[in-house]
C-alpha cells in the first residue's frame, strides 16, 4: 500500500521534508512548536537534561542563533562564554532585565540623561512595582560611591555611554569598580556603540542590553532588543523571566537582524569616519555655535571615549545660531538627510530634540544639560561624505 492516509488527512500533514544539504544562510523558522521524537526525549527536554527547542515563546533556531552571535560579539574578549537573548524590542530587553534582577524594595541608581523610554519605565512602571530609582550624575564618581555606600537597597547600577544627545560619557571601568566594591550589579545600554566599538563586559559590566532596532540591524526594518549576561546563573534568571513575560523576539525580526549583523563592522567604520568629517565641517561653519561629537578633541569626554571606544561612532549633535526656528528651518532644507525619530540606520537621519525626544523635559533642565532649542541631532549614515557635507552646507548657508 502506497498511501496509509486518505487524501484529506494527507493535506493536513506536513510532507516528508526535502532537506539534504545544509542551507548556506540562516533559515527563517516559522514554527510555533517543535516535535518530540519520543516520550523520553520530551521528558529529557522538559527536565533540562537535554537541549532542544520546545515552544516558540522560549526561542527557536533563528532567534537563538542570532542571540548567540550577539553574545559572542559582546563577550569577544572574555575567557568564558557570554549568554544572549533576543527580545521583542529594546524596551522589552530593559524591562526583562529589571524584572529578572529586581524586586519590590530595591532601588536602581542611574543617570538623568537616559534614553527617554528607559527613564519613563523606571519612573512610571517600576516605581509602581515598588522599585525606586535614584537619578544622579554618574560622571561624578565620588558622589556615586557616596550614594551606593549609604543605600544598601541599590541593587542595580544602570547606565548609558555615550548618552543622547550631548554624547556625555561615563567611565565604564571606574563605575564598575565602585559598584563591585559594594556588590551592586551593573548594566549598560550599549545601543549607540555596538560591541564593534565598545565591549563593556570586558570592563566588568554584568549585563549589556541593546535596542537592535538601531545599529545592530542597521537597516531600519525591524524592532528587537538583546540582553547579554556574563554570568550563567544570571542568564538562567533572564531566560525564565523572558519566557514568562512573553517578550521573546519574533523569528522574522531576528532573521532581518541576522542579515544586518553581517555588515556591522564596515557600517560602523563608515558611520564613524563620516561623523568625524561632518563634526569637523560643522565646527568651522559660522552658523553653528556648538558641536557635540566624541571624536572632537574639545568634547568634554573625548578622553573617556578614547579609552573605552575603538572609534567614536555615528551619533553627533550641533546647535545653530538662533534657536528653534533656525534649527527647524535647517532640518526642512536638508535634502540628502531624512527627518525621522530613530538612529543607527544606513542613511543619515536628523531630529530636533527640543520638540521630540526631549519635549517633556523642562526647558531649564534641558538647557542645563546642554540641549538647546537650536540643537539638531544627527545619526550619520554611510552615504558619500561629499553629498552629506554639501547637504549641511546648503541648508546652513541659507540661514539669515
Ligand atoms: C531606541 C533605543 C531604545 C529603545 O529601543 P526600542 O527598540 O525602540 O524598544 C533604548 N535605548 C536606546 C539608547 C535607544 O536608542
Amino acid at each position: 500500500m502506497k498511501n496509509t492516509l486518505k487524501l484529506n488527512s494527507y493535506c493536513v500533514k506536513t510532507a516528508e521534508r526535502n532537506e539534504s544539504t545544509k542551507p548556506h544562510q540562516l533559515p527563517l523558522y516559522l514554527s510555533s512548536s517543535f516535535v518530540m521524537e519520543d516520550s523520553q526525549e520530551a521528558v529529557d527536554i522538559f527536565t533540562g537534561q537535554k537541549k532542544g527547542h520546545v515552544y516558540g515563546r522560549y526561542g527557536n533556531p533563528t532567534i537563538d542563533t542570532v542571540a548567540n552571535k550577539i553574545a559572542a560579539m559582546e563577550g569577544f574578549d572574555l575567557a568564558g562564554d557570554a549568554y544572549g537573548f533576543l527580545t521583542s524590542s529594546g524596551m522589552s530587553a530593559i524591562t526583562t532585565l529589571m524584572m529578572s534582577t529586581l524586586q519590590a524594595g530595591d532601588s536602581v541608581l542611574t543617570q538623568g540623561n537616559l534614553y527617554g523610554g528607559s527613564t519613563e519605565l523606571l519612573k512610571k512602571i517600576l516605581f509602581r512595582m515598588g522599585v525606586n530609582t535614584i537619578f544622579t550624575n554618574l560622571q561624578n564618581l565620588e558622589e556615586v560611591e557616596h550614594i551606593i555606600k549609604n543605600n544598601s537597597n541599590i541593587r542595580m547600577l544602570y547606565f548609558e555611554t555615550p548618552a543622547n544627545p550631548t554624547m556625555a560619557c561615563i567611565d565604564i571601568k571606574a563605575i564598575n569598580t565602585i559598584a563591585s566594591k559594594y556588590a551592586v550589579p551593573t548594566a549598560i545600554d550599549n545601543t549607540f556603540c555596538t560591541p564593534y566599538l565598545q565591549r563593556p563586559l570586558s570592563l566588568g559590566t554584568d549585563y549589556v542590553i541593546h535596542s537592535t532596532t538601531k545599529y545592530l540591524n542597521g537597516h531600519g526594518n525591524s524592532i528587537a532588543g538583546a540582553i547579554i549576561a556574563s554570568d550563567y546563573d544570571a542568564s538562567r534568571k533572564i531566560w525564565e523571566t523572558l519566557k514568562l513575560n512573553g517578550s521573546t523576539c519574533n523569528p522574522f525580526d531576528a532573521w532581518l537582524l541576522s542579515n544586518g549583523l553581517k555588515t556591522l563592522a564596515i557600517r560602523m567604520d563608515k558611520h564613524s569616519s563620516n561623523a568625524q568629517k561632518i563634526a569637523e565641517y560643522l565646527q568651522q561653519h559660522d552658523k553653528v555655535t556648538h558641536v557635540n561629537y566624541n571624536g572632537l578633541k574639545d568634547h568634554p569626554d573625548h578622553e573617556i571615549a578614547s579609552k573605552q571606544m575603538s572609534q567614536f561612532g555615528g551619533m553627533l549633535s550641533f546647535s545653530v545660531q538662533g534657536g528653534q526656528a533656525e534649527a527647524l528651518a535647517t532640518i526642512d532644507r536638508l535634502k540628502c538627510c531624512t527627518h525621522a525619530p530613530t538612529l543607527g540606520d544606513v542613511d543619515t537621519l536628523v531630529l530636533h530634540p527640543a520638540t521630540s525626544s526631549h519635549l517633556n523635559v523642562d526647558k531649564q533642565i534641558r538647557e542645563e544639560n546642554g540641549i538647546t532649542d537650536g540643537m539638531i541631532r544627527v545619526s550619520v549614515g554611510i552615504e558619500d561624505i561629499d553629498d552629506l557635507i554639501n547637504d549641511f552646507k546648503q541648508a546652513l548657508d541659507q540661514l539669515y
